[in-house]
């Protein structure tokens, strides 16, 4: 068993826990999110801003930087921490779910595709997935699982389930690093007991740590809770539980209520660099016309650098004149108000007052700007 990475939980507030999950490269309190650099960057962030909105563990994606610039380049420069100047800790996913998009042909070896750089055939199998990760050095490593589209019939979805269990096994017996920790992945769609079969089946190969893979997919928030319900109850207490993708404010809310204590989403900076906003009072575009001449902040509440200096006119300047400033900054907002909402979540907790800290949340976000809702 990996020693790479351990979690305690110091809070429970009904099903909700706040934690720290303890990494080579510095603590982690939790619940918390996890900021995605796609290819060894959080597009138009660079690792001092990311400090500085608070993000304490940052995510990196294995398809991207196994096909540019390859594992073996990162490995010379230093590792992901080196090749990125992060000093914190980083997971890396494996790679299943970006292959997903490149109609992958998948048999019981691994997963053959073409690469969406320059269309050369490559074939990605748990042990490789493993070496790879090896090579990249974050602090946690994910296994490669089986990447199936949602919603897809139950045998499929079971097919998908039961061989990411077989590729489990390979996965461990082929990790070596003793420095980095190597994180099991929860399948089985949206159906309880394929989710129960495959969070106890998993636990049982003694990961240190669980992801919870295939929701935030469009499933109904209904079919969410219930899956998760399902493989949280099959998943030891005392390890770390990862929704895979979720990132949304109700979504994480709901989760973390549940007992999930880990999460990563593109949508915060993804939305930033289309000039979207996520705030405490609702969501909304800056390019609205009404905007023009608005000079006060996005949120006069928030700490972040962006909502310090900057009025919203300024910002919709930015973006309407494709400023490369403008993707920077509402990045910057957008990662200080997920960061937040998670801290205010393990402060709640600690406090014993989550369902309370859930309702504030969701009563500002009803009394709304008169900016509507995200179109
Ligand atoms: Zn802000």
């Amino acid at each position: 068993m990996s020693e790479a990475v351990s979690f305690r939980v110091e809070h429970q507030d009904g099903a909700a826990r706040a934690g720290v999950l303890a990494t080579p490269h510095g603590a982690v309190p939790t619940p918390a999110f996890m900021p995605v650099g796609t290819r060894g960057t959080v597009r138009a962030l660079d690792t001092r801003d990311l400090a500085e909105v608070g993000a304490r563990i940052v995510l990196a994606n294995t398809y991207h930087l196994m096909l540019r610039p390859g594992a073996e380049t990162v490995a010379a420069l230093g590792g992901l921490h080196g090749f990125m100047a992060w000093e914190g800790p980083i997971l890396t996913d494996s790679g299943g779910y970006q292959v997903l998009s490149l109609e992958p042909r998948v048999d019981e070896d691994g997963v053959a595709f073409r690469s969406a750089y320059d269309g050369a055939r490559v074939r990605l199998t748990p042990e490789g997935a493993v070496a790879v990760q090896e090579q990249l050095g974050p602090d946690i490593a994910m296994i490669l699982d089986v990447p199936v589209a949602l919603p897809a019939p139950a045998d499929r979805v079971r097919r998908a389930m039961e061989r990411t269990l077989r590729w489990a096994e390979r996965a461990r017996a082929a990790h070596t690093r003793t420095d980095q920790a190597l994180f099991g992945i929860v399948q089985g769609g949206t159906d309880p007991e394929m989710r129960a079969e495959s969070a106890a089946a998993t636990a049982a190969l003694g990961f240190a740590g669980f992801g919870i893979g295939g929701l935030a997919v469009g499933e109904t928030p209904e079919e969410r809770h219930q899956a998760l319900e399902a493989a949280v109850a099959a998943l030891p207490p005392g390890r770390v539980r990862y929704v895979m993708g979720l990132g949304d404010t109700e979504g994480v809310l709901a989760a973390v209520g549940q007992g999930c204590d880990l999460f990563d989403c593109v949508w915060p900076t993804r939305l930033a660099r289309h000039g979207k906003v996520l705030s405490a009072r609702g969501d909304y575009s800056v390019r609205r016309a009404e905007l023009a001449e608005a000079g006060e902040p996005i949120d006069s509440d928030c700490p972040c650098l962006t909502c310090r200096r900057y009025s919203l006119g300024y910002l919709r300047h930015l973006r309407v004149t494709g400023e490369l400033l403008g993707m920077r900054l509402l990045s910057i907002h957008n990662l200080t108000y997920t960061l937040g909402l998670l801290d205010g979540a393990r402060r709640a907790v600690a406090a014993g007052k989550y369902a309370a800290y859930c309702e504030s949340v969701r009563a500002r976000r009803r009394t709304r700007h008169s900016r509507g809702r995200l179109p």
